[in-house]
């Protein structure tokens, strides 16, 4: 356990992560695989907190853009995200270990409500706890949610779990010759106007000074390394 340099972690992954190649859904064997790499760093003494989005089967602004009421729409995202981390649970507990999802709106025969002390109890227990339904409100999204549990449980770092490998100076698809950055400060990162996350999830991890790292969620084995304090992706700190 000794040698990880985070014990506590919030894993933030988006709805598209678990899509693989097709454009909707969840893909059997990515979800089986990201299970693998967050069990991976569970046996070696992390307590991991998920908070997975939803993207791959609705989104309230998309829903609104085609003429459905917004909030109606939030409400769908929201509840798209609790498939999503019951599929995740579902994936875990397959390869034996304890998982448990808690939702921000009450869906007592699916899953539990989030309490934060009983979170808190879960991840010292070793389960890996996913926080489903967002913040529970719709407007926000799951990178708020994200940031909003690294902060109620105490998180020593938020990873952002992407396609791409970090933070770029401009779009790499774009620029071939756009530069990664290996380390930011909050400050740079409004100051350059960088693309990390939406607002709110980023006032709130500066606020509360949580380190946040992006990285590539497709290299196998970045999450035990990052644990260890390999530096993959970009960090933004203070
Ligand atoms: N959502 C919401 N409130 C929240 C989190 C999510 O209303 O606190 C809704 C919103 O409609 C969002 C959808 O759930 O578009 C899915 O979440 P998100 O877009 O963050 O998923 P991701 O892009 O990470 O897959």
């Amino acid at each position: 356990m000794s040698q990880l340099k985070y014990r506590r972690i919030l894993l933030k992954l988006s709805g598209e992560a678990l899509m693989g190649d097709g454009d909707y859904g969840i893909d059997p064997a990515v979800i089986n695989g990201l299970a693998k790499e967050i069990i991976e760093a569970q046996k070696a003494g992390a307590e991991i907190g998920v908070v997975i989005g939803g993207g791959n089967i609705f989104r309230g602004a998309g829903l609104a853009a085609g003429g459905m009421d917004r909030v109606t729409g939030d409400h769908m995202g929201m509840l798209a995200t609790v498939i999503n981390a019951l599929a995740m649970q579902d994936a875990l507990e397959k390869h034996g270990v304890n998982a448990r999802v808690m939702s921000a709106i009450k869906i007592n025969q699916i899953c539990e409500d989030y309490i934060r002390r009983r979170a808190v109890r879960h991840l010292e227990k070793g389960r890996i706890t996913l926080f489903a339904a967002g913040t529970g409100n719709p407007f926000f999204t799951t990178d708020s949610a994200a940031a909003l549990r690294a902060t109620e449980i105490n998180a020593e770092l938020l990873l952002k779990a992407t396609k791409v490998d970090g933070i770029y100076d401009a779009d790499p698809k774009k620029n071939p010759g756009a530069k990664r950055f290996d380390k930011l400060t909050y400050d740079e990162v409004l100051a350059r106007d960088l693309q990390v996350m939406d607002t709110a999830a980023f006032a709130l991890c500066r606020e509360n000074d949580i380190p946040l790292r992006i990285y590539d969620m497709g290299r196998e084995g970045a999450l035990m390394r990052i644990l260890q304090g390999e530096d993959i992706g970009t960090l933004v700190t203070r």
